[in-house]
């Protein structure tokens, strides 16, 4: 029998998560073999071209506000050259009493100054953005084609070995570090470290490994609506992004003088089904009207024109799963990035690659890391009393055993 080939190091899964750790551990001199079930890069959630990208501003989880401010941070430096920066304005919630200063205070307390995020009355907004609502400015928030970037990430490369259309389907420990296997049972090859990146199906895979990932689908669809010229819409229609409940990117004025115009997303707890949805669409075209505060527009106009359906998929506490899965030694996870693959992938992309490449932590830390934020993205936060506390994942563990039932022999 041929001895399956060996890799130092293999990616499973060729997203925007996937693809941005391989090509950190590329540009840092290490081969990298990456496989995905799909015939090229970001055919998935991945093939999302309009990925809007900011700072988490709001109260409360102080964590994630400084892990989205890090994240954003790195973002915006991998992807300059593609980043497609044209702000995004973020409106205050109408039931609440808007204070201008009180917010500017909060911004100064989570370090933003003006050039990342500004409080602004509804007279202001117009004047900077355009947007004639309370709210907070964020000029540096952008969009990115996840699609393009995980092609660009993975172009061709010396150190870089790709394998299409290969579905991983169980993992298992052997002298070399771990043997993956595909559909057929075959051993296809062996790797001394694996890195999980396949979004749901990352469940299926540690649970090879005898691990329990508290992970789920929210399936979400974006509509892409048309314009024409003269419609009462137009008068309204942004120029810059905006995300409240929903979020909508700048308007596009095309040669005739029509608009088209991205509006999402639908949030479908608990679902996986990629068909397109009416109900989606006209739920979305309700979220337009409240992010441009126009009561009164007319949704019928707003045309179906295409849409992006896509599933999420999120972890019981909404933060992504980044780190060593210490109890497999040589597996680490890069999951559950849910509605942030923009931010989560940067971040994961140095995260991940300190840890495979064993960097001191020293190094992290110069990026902005801390010890508690690591822990927080850890899988290990699964895995001791930390899940007791989260109702919806409190039926995999209790305060006194581990998630994890011990490890599986090696055949
Ligand atoms: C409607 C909607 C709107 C969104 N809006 C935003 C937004 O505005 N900003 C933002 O940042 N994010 C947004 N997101 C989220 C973003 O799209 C995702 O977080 C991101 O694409 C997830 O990337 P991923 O690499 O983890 O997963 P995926 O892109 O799903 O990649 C996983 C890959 O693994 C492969 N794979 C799976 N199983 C296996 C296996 N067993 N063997 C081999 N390969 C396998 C798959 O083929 C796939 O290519 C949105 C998502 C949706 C649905």
């Amino acid at each position: 029998m041929i001895k399956p080939q060996h890799h130092a190091i293999v990616v499973i899964g060729a997203g925007i998560a996937g693809a941005t750790i391989a090509n950190e551990l590329l540009e840092r001199g290490q081969a990298v073999c990456i496989l995905d079930s799909a015939p090229a890069p970001a055919t998935a959630c991945s093939s999302h071209a309009y990925a809007i990208a900011h700072p988490h501003i709001g109260r409360g989880s102080p964590r994630l506000l400084r892990l989205t401010h890090l994240a954003f941070l790195l973002a915006e430096d991998r992807w300059r050259s593609t980043w497609n920066q044209h702000g995004i304005f973020q409106p205050s919630k109408r039931d609440k009493v808007f204070d201008r200063s009180e917010i500017a205070k909060h911004l100064c307390n989570l370090n933003l100054d003006d050039a990342m995020a500004q409080a602004l009355d509804a007279k202001d907004a117009q004047a900077v953005c355009g947007i004639n609502q309370n709210g907070v400015w964020l000029p540096r928030g952008a969009s990115l084609d996840l699609s393009t970037a995980a092609q660009d990430l993975l172009k061709p490369h010396p150190l870089l070995s790709s394998h299409w259309n290969t579905r991983i389907t169980r993992l298992e420990k052997c002298d070399a570090g771990w043997k993956l296997f595909d559909e057929s049972g075959i051993a296809l090859m062996t790797a001394g470290k694996v890195i999980i990146a396949a979004a749901m199906e990352s469940k299926a895979l540690a649970a090879s490994m005898g691990v329990r990932l508290p992970l789920r689908p929210v399936r979400g669809q974006l509509s892409i609506f048309s314009i024409t010229a003269n419609d009462p819409w137009v008068e309204r229609l942004p120029r810059t992004a905006i995300s409240g409940d929903g979020y909508c990117l700048p308007a596009e004025r095309l040669d005739d003088g029509s608009y088209r115009w991205i509006v999402g997303s639908s949030f479908d707890e608990g679902e996986d089904d990629l068909r397109s949805r009416e109900s989606s669409d006209q739920f979305n075209r309700e979220q337009a009207k409240g992010l441009l505060n126009y009561g009164d527009g007319n949704t019928g106009t707003l045309r179906k024109f295409s849409s992006f359906i896509g599933v999420r998929c999120v972890a019981g506490d909404r933060l992504p799963i980044i780190g060593a899965l210490v109890q497999r030694p040589g597996i680490f996870l890069a999951t559950a990035l849910g509605s942030r693959g923009v931010l989560w992938s940067a971040l994961a992309s140095k995260l991940i690659a300190a840890q495979v490449l064993g960097d001191d932590f020293a190094l992290l830390t110069r990026l902005g890391f801390a010890a508690d934020l690591v822990a927080a993205l850890a899988p290990a936060r699964f895995f001791a009393g930390a899940l007791a506390a989260a109702p919806a994942l409190g039926a995999l563990a209790s305060n006194s055993k581990p998630i994890l039932p011990s490890v599986p022999r090696a055949k």
